[in-house]
């Protein structure tokens, strides 16, 4: 077989890889750094398994229950080490509480992975958002041998969930599912010539990544970064050229300008992000250094809400006033006209260059360009 699926299409789930009898299939480096799945030849024996588990390939019929809460966590600490309102946090301890494992994504020199978390001192490493892909090796050979024996909790985007779930076919009792609201995720290629310049100018290695810094405020937050020799970087967001570059659209992995995996395709038993413009429907109950959306897409995931709750400053909302501040949930991000002119630039230019030659332009695409040229004339 030559492909799995196309390029342009493939979440780089790792359903694929994992399934193959054969170990004929490895996660290779693509040019826009980002991994796909490769199909050694002189292996294949063409049972087009990997093909008949692909979950971008086979969508299932799965409807949210669509019960939706505003949410935080009783503890400021914990709101305040978390990206939104530490929802995951309160669901990680439960499930460690109860003999449990966690798995999410953590940052190990410089690259993001998912690994397992078996202890609450370990768990500071998986909170927080950090915006690149991360790599799932054979994790979820992992799950589908652990959740025989154990409680497992499993945090990611909602097409690693949808690739997990795939894998394991059967859903599990053992097994719980959090994704993410996803804007899309940005290259690992990118963020390591980030890091590498920033190390180099700094004369340092680095030491501690924080990409939602909320000493300057959860909505208003701030990239920290920290080095071995403790100096530090702390920039607002709007300011940083690696997070405009991430939400200039043009650094996204290809799949997620089509995105399968977005509201009303969910297979995550809960669906958490922040409730961004929360302020305007519930100014009395927000907390204003992180409030979570809650999606309860299961009944599983439903006894799972009702089990945490007690850590929790919660109260249902309707989804339509989640959707409006958040067209994530919802909507992929559009397709740049420089996407490939970016990575082309990736590597010749430095981050600044980069920075200023694409922040800019975001999703100036060709219908947005007509659209003003229309109102233009029409003025
Ligand atoms: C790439 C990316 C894009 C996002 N886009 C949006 C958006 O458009 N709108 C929105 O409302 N929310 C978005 N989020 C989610 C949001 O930032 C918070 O992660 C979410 O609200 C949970 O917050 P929390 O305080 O409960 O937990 P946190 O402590 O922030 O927990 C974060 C969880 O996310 C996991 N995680 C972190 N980074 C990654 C990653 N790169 N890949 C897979 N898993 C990861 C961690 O393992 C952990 O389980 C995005 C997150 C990521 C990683
Ligand atoms: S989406 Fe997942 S299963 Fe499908 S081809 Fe890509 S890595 Fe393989
Ligand atoms: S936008 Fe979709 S394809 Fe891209 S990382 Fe998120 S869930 Fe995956």
């Amino acid at each position: 077989m030559e492909q799995v699926l196309e390029k342009n299409r493939c979440t780089g789930c790792t359903a694929c890889m994992n399934i193959c009898p054969k170990n004929a299939i490895v996660m290779k480096e693509g040019k826009d750094g980002f991994k796909y799945p490769f199909i050694d030849n002189n292996k294949c024996i063409n049972c087009k398994l990997c093909q008949k588990i692909c979950p971008v390939i086979n969508t299932r019929e799965n409807a949210s229950l669509n019960t939706c809460y505003l949410a935080y966590n009783k503890k400021i600490e914990e709101i305040l080490s978390s990206s939104s309102g530490a929802i995951f946090s309160a669901i990680a301890n439960f499930i460690l509480d109860s003999g449990g494992v966690v798995i999410g994504a953590a940052l190990v020199n410089n690259k993001l992975k998912h690994i397992v978390i078996e202890k609450k001192e370990d768990l500071f490493k998986l909170k927080g958002s950090k915006y690149l892909q991360s790599d799932l090796n054979d994790m979820f050979k992992y799950v589908k041998e652990n959740i025989k024996h154990k409680k497992v909790l499993f945090a990611g985007t909602p097409c690693q969930v949808a690739g997990l779930k795939a894998f394991i076919k059967n859903d599990n009792d053992n097994l719980y599912c959090i994704d993410l609201i996803c804007h899309g995720v940005p290259s690992p290629k990118l963020f390591s010539k980030y890091i590498k310049e920033l190390e180099s100018q700094e004369n340092s290695k680095l030491k501690d990544y924080n990409f939602r810094n909320k000493e300057t405020g959860w909505v208003t937050y701030s990239n920290r970064i920290t080095f071995e020799n403790n100096n530090n970087i702390s920039e607002l967001a709007s300011q940083n050229d690696y997070m405009k570059l991430f939400l200039s659209d043009n650094a996204l992995r290809e799949s997620c300008y089509n995105c399968n995996f977005k509201f009303g395709n969910k297979y995550s038993d809960i669906t958490l992000g922040d409730f961004w413009g929360v302020q305007d429907y519930y100014p009395k109950t927000y907390n204003k250094k992180g409030t979570s959306a809650v999606i309860i897409n299961t009944k599983k995931g439903n006894i799972l809400f009702n089990q945490i709750k007690g850590s929790l400053i919660y109260q249902n909302c309707n989804i339509e006033e989640i959707l409006n501040g958040n067209p994530s949930l919802s909507k992929s991000a559009v397709l740049t006209e420089t996407r490939k002119d970016f990575f082309d630039d990736l590597e010749q230019l430095s981050i600044t260059a980069l920075s200023k030659k694409y922040s800019k332009i975001r999703k100036r695409t060709l219908r947005g360009r007509i659209k003003q040229l229309i109102l233009k004339i029409c003025k």
